[in-house]
């Protein structure tokens, strides 16, 4: 047994795991260039009220799941990692003034995001989202705009059968009311309730609907539906929404019993989920609009809508359908060298090929040529760079450890022959 182990909740990710999400990330960062989204990063760690106010306090994200920086003795402010980006988002619009660009703003981030949960497959407590956020839009034309990007984001990572559940979950206007019918409903049930869902109820019965004990399951299928409680406005924007949906060919479902964990989501919230995987723990990603989170965190009334990803979850089922992380490349040359200890001519080669923007290794082992080359077939190497004796008057022998043919290469010319080699695999 090693002394050290990674974090309970968390795991390393090795070379070809984390090749996995660099293709994730380009994959993303191709999409939020073409969709105009800019990029932006906000700290690990935000002033825990920001997550408090944003988030709400009766949730489990920050009842149970905030990770929180014990204040050192000689500093007053107390911090937490942040568990979702959205919150640390909106702090920074509001912050330097991103009020007063055209709007609406329209950022991407991606990164770790830390929750101190209950450690499973599929749930971590360090782990990565994609993120997209379009601020000052009050949509429904923007919504579809970012289902559609999320659900573009699976189809081009090669996610197969992703689905979209979507639902809104009304306003200031008409939540009041059909919360109360909510709570009327669960008060009839208050014996069946379990201890937690219980103390909710007088908090944020909204809660209960997205509760993930088994318990609930049953009660909430009868519950009222705030599909059928939204004021005018809400459902024009929710047909309108859906209607955009449609003409973009996004597959989605409406699902009435879709609230999403968070207090700040108003009108539209949506998540995507593998078809026929719909349980609690399963969903890939989720989001939705905040029209009212802006002003809670001290900007001016600013609508907003955004989605964050989650990437492990990406990889996971990636990997369950069959599809292998990402290899990472072997070099395109190996510089070996007939003398063993000359690892100084080594070295230079193949540092001047770098220098001209190739990829290679130097074989820096003290070992025998043959043993070199042999490293070199195993590294997934397409050449040799072979120095002998005729680097006395320049030249280098250039094995293709493919093809199996050598021939002699005048140094100068070595960097231009491997870069057309390397052109002419790639194409042909
Ligand atoms: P949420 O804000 O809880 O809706 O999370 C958005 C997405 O982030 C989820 O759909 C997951 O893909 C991912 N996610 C959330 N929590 C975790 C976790 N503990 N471990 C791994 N992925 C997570």
């Amino acid at each position: 047994m090693p002394t050290f182990r990674a974090p309970r909740g968390t795991r390393d990710l090795l070379p070809d795991e984390r090749a996995g999400f660099d293709r994730l990330i380009r994959i993303a960062s191709s999409l939020t260039q073409r969709y105009g989204y800019r990029p932006i990063e906000t700290p690990l760690f935000e002033q825990t009220a920001v997550f408090e106010r944003g988030i709400g306090e009766v949730t489990d994200v920050v009842e149970k799941e905030l990770f929180r920086i014990a204040p050192r003795t000689e500093e007053s402010e107390s911090w937490a990692l942040r568990p979702e980006p959205t919150a640390g988002i909106v702090r920074a619009y509001v912050q330097p003034g991103m009020q007063t660009l055209p709007q609406p703003v329209k950022l991407t981030t991606i990164g770790p995001m830390f929750r101190y949960d209950r450690p499973q497959a599929g749930r971590y407590r360090q782990f990565w989202q994609f993120d997209v956020e379009a601020i000052g839009d009050p949509g429904p034309a923007v919504d579809a705009e970012i289902v559609e990007l999320g659900h573009r984001f699976y189809v081009e990572a090669g996610v197969e059968g992703v689905e979209v559940l979507v639902n809104s979950i009304g306003d200031g206007v008409c939540r009041p009311a059909y919360l109360a019918s909510l709570v009327d409903y669960y008060r009839t049930h208050v014996d069946a309730l379990p201890p937690t869902e219980r103390e909710r109820l007088e908090r944020n019965a909204l809660r209960l609907l997205d509760s993930k004990d088994p318990v609930m399951t049953g009660l909430n299928a009868d519950a009222p539906r705030i599909t059928d409680h939204l004021c005018e406005p809400c459902a024009a924007h929710f047909e309108s929404a859906k209607a955009h949906l449609e003409a973009l060919g996004v597959p989605f479902r409406v699902e009435p019993g879709l609230v999403r964990g968070l207090d700040y989501y108003t009108r539209t919230a949506f998540e995507f989920y593998v078809a026929g995987r719909e349980g609690q723990q399963q969903a890939l990603g989720g989001g939705g609009r905040y029209d009212g989170l802006v002003e809670l965190l001290g900007g001016k009334p600013t609508p907003g809508i955004g989605f964050g990803l989650g990437l492990d979850r990406v990889a996971l089922v990636l990997a369950e359908q069959g599809h292998p992380p990402a290899a990472v490349d072997g070099p395109l040359a190996v510089v070996a060298g007939a003398d063993p200890d000359d690892t100084v001519e080594r070295l230079r080669v193949a540092t001047d090929l770098r220098a001209a923007g190739l990829r290679v290794r130097a074989d820096l082992g003290r070992r025998k040529l043959g043993r070199q080359l042999e490293a070199a077939g195993k590294d997934g190497a397409h050449f040799a760079v072979i120095l002998g004796d005729e680097l006395a008057d320049g030249h280098v022998q250039l094995r293709d450890l493919l093809a199996g043919t050598q021939r002699v290469v005048a140094l100068a010319d070595l960097a231009r022959d491997l870069a057309r080699a390397e052109q002419h695999h790639k194409h042909g």
